[in-house]
């Protein structure tokens, strides 16, 4: 592991992916077993921080919607002191630390205090969660690309949607939506500016997870199903053909990770 400010010190960004330790990868895995310090957000698997060594300090950082929660900026505080302090820190991260979980503003901190952070790359929740209904995000028949977004845009980052919409449709891409649960009525709503209302979609709770599960619908019945099936976060909303022919619901993962048809 790189660090630029002491000889001892090192700070790694580790995607510890969507909560099923098997799909940590083996470089993930080294850097957790080599920490001093870890510092964990709440979507991270017990079995992961389970793989830490026992001398190693674990401070959870979570910070939920809603819940009592680490600041981010005491969060970036505490990486750069205990890298500046010799701790061998690795910030464990819920699926990939670049996609939705303000990996890049921790890196750029970081480097303002002149520390150059690593970063191990994990499987992203949106990919697990599709991969975990059997189907795939792209499909040479109805699907050319794939669209991560969130439906939780800061302040003044809001996402047009309808004109999302309009280019998913019309380039035939995967959305899958991230935090879109709780407000999933207006962003269906939005996307049908763009999308006929019998477009499929999928939601998908707890990938990876044995209690994963998930409710196949379209966009028209979206918020209604996700209240009806009790669908709750984390989960991640698919649309797009790629999720058609889907059993309506399920309790359980139906496909192993390995057995994806393509
Ligand atoms: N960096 C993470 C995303 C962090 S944002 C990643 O790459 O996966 C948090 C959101 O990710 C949640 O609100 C939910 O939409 C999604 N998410 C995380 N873990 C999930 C899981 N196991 N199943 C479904 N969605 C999940």
């Amino acid at each position: 592991m790189t660090q630029t400010s002491t000889p001892a010190g090192s700070c790694t960004l580790v995607g510890a992916g969507p909560g099923d330790p098997q799909l940590l990868t083996l470089k993930a895995v080294k850097a957790i077993e080599s920490a001093s310090l870890l510092l964990v957000d709440d979507l991270v698997s017990d079995e992961v921080v389970a793989l830490a060594p026992a001398t190693a300090r674990v401070i959870h950082v979570g910070k939920r919607g809603g819940c009592a929660s680490t600041p981010q900026a005491f969060i970036e505080k505490l990486m750069i002191t205990q890298t500046l302090k010799g701790e061998r820190v690795v910030r464990l991260k819920g699926g990939d630390p670049f996609i939705f979980g303000r990996g890049g503003e921790e890196v750029e901190r970081l480097r303002q205090a002149g520390i150059e952070a690593q970063v191990v790359n994990g499987i992203t929740a949106g990919l697990a969660a599709v991969t975990g209904l059997g189907v795939p995000l792209t499909h040479r028949q109805h699907a050319q690309g794939v669209v991560f977004l969130t439906g939780h845009a800061r302040r003044g980052a809001k996402v047009n949607w309808g004109a999302v919409a309009t280019m998913a449709h019309s380039a035939r891409l995967t959305l899958v939506i991230y935090m879109g649960i709780s407000q999933a009525s207006e962003l269906a709503r939005d996307l049908m500016q763009g999308m006929p209302p019998e477009t499929p979609a999928a939601v998908v709770q707890d990938a990876s997870l044995a209690s994963q599960r998930h409710v196949a619908t379209t966009l028209a019945r979206l918020a209604q199903d996700i209240k009806e099936h009790g669908i709750a976060s984390p989960a991640v909303i698919v649309v797009g053909d790629v999720t058609q022919n889907l059993a309506s619901a399920s309790a359980h993962p139906q496909f192993a990770q390995t057995a994806m048809a393509v």
